[in-house]
């Protein structure tokens, strides 16, 4: 451990290019996607990503509340994103805040441009993002996790949307920040992806990087990205796959 002031800082990368988790920079954390897990959802999906746990539950389409919101040429879709009050170190005070909302409506809006809405008119798509333990990346996890959930629920859509932060950690580009280095690093970009069309659908940044160092980040992440769809088109393949029919028949 180094020190800044106060504060105790992990040593982020060792000199030959590992993480604080052992990780190579154009790593991923571990991910697991299970499509399916809710019988009350109409669609839902848990994704276990590092040490991040989020449940998404689809619902819809349905009537829409407050019925104000309601649109006569298309759905809405409302996101409701939420950190449960044990699913960080220091216990998170209880509903809503302002990075909810804020995580809500950017998600609301990334599924937006991909759900076809103008086939479901004067109804509500809900979705409910529950994450239930937090290590950096939540946003992404639920993203992914909402967009299964989606496609677990036979809502239409232009496709998957893999979402992943990317970072600039001691100086390097990184792949998927984990707590640590989203708190020490310089810079946090999550960013989520329409892969048929190599559109990008979600781009935040929170700290510093130069003109360059966003190229190589931007790569970076759309290469996770494509990683990431794989494991998505995955897990509806395993939920919906059928038994050949000798198996079946045991
Ligand atoms: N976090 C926390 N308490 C909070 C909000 C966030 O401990 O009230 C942690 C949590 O681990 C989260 C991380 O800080 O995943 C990074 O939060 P950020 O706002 O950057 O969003 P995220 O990376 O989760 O999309």
């Amino acid at each position: 451990m180094g020190s800044v002031g106060a504060k105790e800082v992990p040593v982020l990368l060792t000199p030959d290019g590992r993480r604080i988790d052992g990780r190579r920079l154009d790593e991923l954390r571990a991910l697991e996607i299970r499509a399916g897990p809710l019988k009350q959802a109409d669609g839902s999906a848990f994704v276990e990503w590092g040490a991040n746990k989020v449940m998404a539950a689809v619902y819809g389409p349905r009537e829409v509340h407050p019925r104000h919101l309601q649109q006569n040429d298309r759905a809405v879709i409302q996101c409701k994103y939420n950190m449960a009050a044990f699913s960080v170190d220091e216990r998170k005070r209880p509903g809503l805040d302002r990075r909810s909302q804020e995580i809500s409506k950017v998600i609301g809006e990334a599924l937006q441009s991909v759900v076809f809405t103008e086939e479901f008119p004067r109804t509500s798509i809900d979705v409910y993002i529950e994450v239930l333990q937090a290590n950096a990346g939540t946003r992404c996890a639920g993203l992914v996790a909402a967009s299964v959930a989606l496609a677990d629920a036979g809502i239409p859509m232009v496709d998957l949307l893999p979402a992943v932060a990317v970072g600039k950690v001691a100086g390097a580009i990184a792949l998927d920040l984990k707590k640590e280095e989203d708190n020490f690093g310089e810079a946090d970009l999550p960013m989520a992806l329409v892969p048929q069309s190599g559109r990008l659908v979600l781009l935040q940044m929170e700290g510093h990087m130069t003109e360059e160092e966003l190229g190589t980040a931007l790569d970076l992440g759309v290469g996770g990205c494509r990683a990431i769809y794989e494991k998505m088109k995955a897990a509806l393949r395993d939920r919906y796959s059928v038994a050949p029919i000798e198996e079946a028949a045991r």
